[in-house]
């Protein structure tokens, strides 16, 4: 279905009136102190994609201590980045992130290009991550679209169509109020509104600068927009996570690069099946049981169940002697790994203080 298009004087007073209301309340964010860097503005709009703000600030200013640049990130050891990049999940984005600062300082002399059409081409630039730098660091009229912004204009224009079908007319909403005037400005302005005022539950309408152009507003029931379709609950898996450790360090091993977690650093563990079998101790070892947790993934939920094995020092020395596929980690650097591991760890500690 396509959209009744608002009228274009009324769309270019609220326009005007939402930049205002961001102009008092929009907020103070790391990435947007300062001049407006594409490398920066990057980072961030990679970090933020499925993390909150709150969770991704202090990765962020990590990140920057690191890397300040796109060329240190381009010249950054891949496993120093990965290291950063654990418990920020997704972990494809921090490979791609490295990929594309190469290609920038490769093909593009270390500067960004700046249009939407050439961000594209960069590795790990989708539509939604183009379209956000090329407006925010390029002032670029580009068509943002997150799932804050889908909200704010499934609201606006009460559209009935359940996502993800109803994409298209929500990308057609949006379009109708991107302009060049404060181009970068408007989608920031967006998403801030929707994150203090048009928030997913109960959006505070009387607050907000739009409400006399909001059809959900105008309906009296905003709270049912965006329509979504009911999702089928995720798959369930289930695995063995293997702790091993001298209560100093822990055996961990790099998990190849492709798939889950590609990359990364990681617990042995077994193969996360729909129901275990016959398993195998790794490194036949003898194990202990120490309890259980849940970890959900995009695609599937797991329960992990945590074994333990301690060792003495020259045992673990000699089983990485045996095993050179696997390493040690210092147990108080248990933050480099991603969180389906840490979680084990904690485990570990609430073990330590009852054994205490
Ligand atoms: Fe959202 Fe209410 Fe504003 Fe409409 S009037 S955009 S529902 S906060």
């Amino acid at each position: 279905m396509a959209i009744i298009k608002k009228d274009a004087v009324l769309v270019s007073r609220l326009r005007s009136d939402l930049l205002s209301w961001y102009d008092r309340h929009g907020r103070d964010l790391p990435w947007r102190k300062g001049a407006r860097d594409p490398y920066r503005v990057w980072l961030s709009e990679v970090m933020l994609q499925q993390t909150t703000t709150a969770h991704a600030a202090p990765y962020y200013a990590r990140f920057l201590e690191l890397c300040p640049t796109v060329a240190d990130l381009a010249a950054a050891e891949d496993g120093v980045v990965m290291g950063q990049w654990a418990g920020l999940g997704y972990y494809a984005r921090a490979r791609r992130l490295l990929e594309c600062a190469r290609v920038v300082m490769r093909d593009h002399g270390g500067q960004f290009p700046d249009t939407e059409e050439a961000l594209l081409r960069l590795p790990g630039f989708g539509p939604y991550t183009a379209a956000a730098v090329a407006a925010i660091a390029f002032d670029r009229p580009a068509n943002v679209v997150d799932g804050n912004i889908e909200r704010v204009m499934a609201r606006l224009y009460a559209i009935e169509t359940p996502l993800p079908a109803g994409r298209a007319e929500v990308r057609e909403a949006a379009a109708q109020w991107v302009l060049a005037e404060r181009a970068g400005d408007w989608p920031q302005a967006l998403m801030d509104l929707a994150n203090q005022v048009c928030r997913p539950k109960s959006p505070a309408c009387l607050l907000c600068p739009l409400t006399d152009g909001c059809l959900a507003f105008e309906g009296g029931d905003p709270d049912r927009f965006p329509v979504k379709l009911t999702k089928a609950p995720k798959p369930r898996r289930e695995g063995i996570v293997f702790v091993v450790t001298d209560g100093v360090s822990v055996i961990v091993e790099r998990r190849e690069d492709k798939g889950l977690l590609g990359g990364m650093l990681g617990l042995p563990h077994t193969e996360w099946v729909s129901e275990m079998r016959d398993v195998q101790h790794l490194f036949d070892l003898k194990y202990q049981h120490i309890g259980a947790y849940e970890h959900v993934f995009t695609h599937f939920a797991l329960t992990q169940q945590v074994w333990l094995a301690r060792v003495s020092t020259a045992d673990l020395t000699d089983l990485l002697r045996r095993h050179n596929a696997y390493q040690a980690l210092l147990l108080t650097e248990s933050k480099s790994l991603p969180t389906v591991f840490a979680k084990a760890l904690r485990s570990l500690s609430s073990l330590n203080h009852t054994d205490s």
